[in-house]
């Protein structure tokens, strides 16, 4: 029997519409969410992802700033850039865009962004906070993940779960959100990566399997378990002459054949990405909430 394909598509809509009311309260009591976007360079990859984060945040009602600067933007200009926005009342969420060009220090800019404004949840103070269960900012593409679970009423608690990837933007967070002791958590989580033995043999143990590997076809029908759920984050070009561009996205699943043997599955695009892009105004949102409620204790 063909798996139910988990429609990202619809779950952020119903998000951004719930997002949608709480913006107009937030605003209603004078605080309009404002999330800055910070794109430097011109990277046609990153362009296209800012302008469509724009476009979301229009949707909802969030104040967006778009501030775009040449590739040859200094280390200075970039972190007194950021020391502005943090210190800016409109500003609730801050956002660099990644990759940064050659010369600039991911790492620095990122840990010169506001905690309370870390609307990614890249900073070391999130991902702390995540690991310590406490509250905080979390990742957008995990986070998307478990809120896509629970939309699709697939349990995690309890469930086996296999990610493939230990990245720090995907895997590495996604693994403990799924197994730490709170609602979206407590499965049992294994997490695989280049070095890892026998992954057919590992990822056939999951009720739940992640793929976060960046490369097409790394999970096969033959290494998913029947009736298992399987969620794709990857998203990797193929050349395809028969497209206008050349090429086409495809995730890191074998879609048309595990789709035969599991449960539930997730298509790219029209998956994981539109739940990454909604958590990022979820994030924006639950900032202006946290500021009109002043600073926070723990
Ligand atoms: P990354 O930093 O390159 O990490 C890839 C991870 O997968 C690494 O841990 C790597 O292991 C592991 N891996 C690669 N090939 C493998 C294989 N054959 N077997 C087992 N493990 C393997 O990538 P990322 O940033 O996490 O992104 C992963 C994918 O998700 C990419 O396609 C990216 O475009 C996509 N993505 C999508 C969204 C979305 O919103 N849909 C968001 C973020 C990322 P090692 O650690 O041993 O190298």
């Amino acid at each position: 029997m063909s798996a139910e394909i988990i429609d990202g598509k619809a779950i952020a809509a119903d998000l951004r519409h719930q997002l949608e009311k709480e913006v107009r309260v937030l605003s209603d009591g004078g605080i309009r969410p404002g999330l800055a976007v910070v794109l430097v360079g011109e990277d046609p990859a990153s362009m296209s992802y800012v302008t469509a984060k724009e476009r979301d945040c229009e949707k909802v009602g969030i104040y967006s700033r778009d501030i775009r600067l040449p590739v040859d933007t200094s280390r200075e200009t970039l972190l007194k850039l950021i020391s502005d926005l943090n210190s800016d009342e409109d500003i609730h969420g801050i956002l660099v865009q990644l990759p940064l060009p050659e010369g600039l220090d991911e790492e620095e800019v990122i840990r010169h962004i506001d905690p309370a404004k870390d609307v990614d949840g890249f900073h070391p103070e999130s991902i702390g906070r995540l690991v310590l269960n406490l509250d905080g900012f979390l990742p957008c593409t995990p986070h998307g993940v478990i809120k896509m679970l629970e939309a699709s009423n697939i349990a995690i608690e309890g469930a086996e779960v296999v990610i493939v990837g230990r990245s720090r933007i995907v895997g590495a967070p996604l693994a403990n959100l799924m197994f730490r002791k709170a609602p979206g958590g407590n499965a049992t989580v294994t997490v695989c990566h280049t070095r890892t033995k026998n992954l057919a043999d590992v990822v056939r143990r999951a009720d739940i399997v992640i793929a976060a590997a960046g490369r097409p076809n790394t999970v096969t029908a033959d290494m998913v378990k029947d009736g298992a759920v399987v969620i794709d984050v990857g998203v990797n070009r193929v050349d395809d002459s028969s497209r206008p561009r050349g090429y086409r996205l495809v995730g890191d699943v074998d879609f048309d054949q595990v789709k035969e043997v599991a449960r539930a599955i997730t298509p790219v695009p029209g998956g994981v990405g539109p739940l990454t892009r909604a958590m990022l105004l979820w994030n924006t949102v639950e900032s202006a909430k946290r500021f009109q409620e002043g600073p926070r204790t723990v």
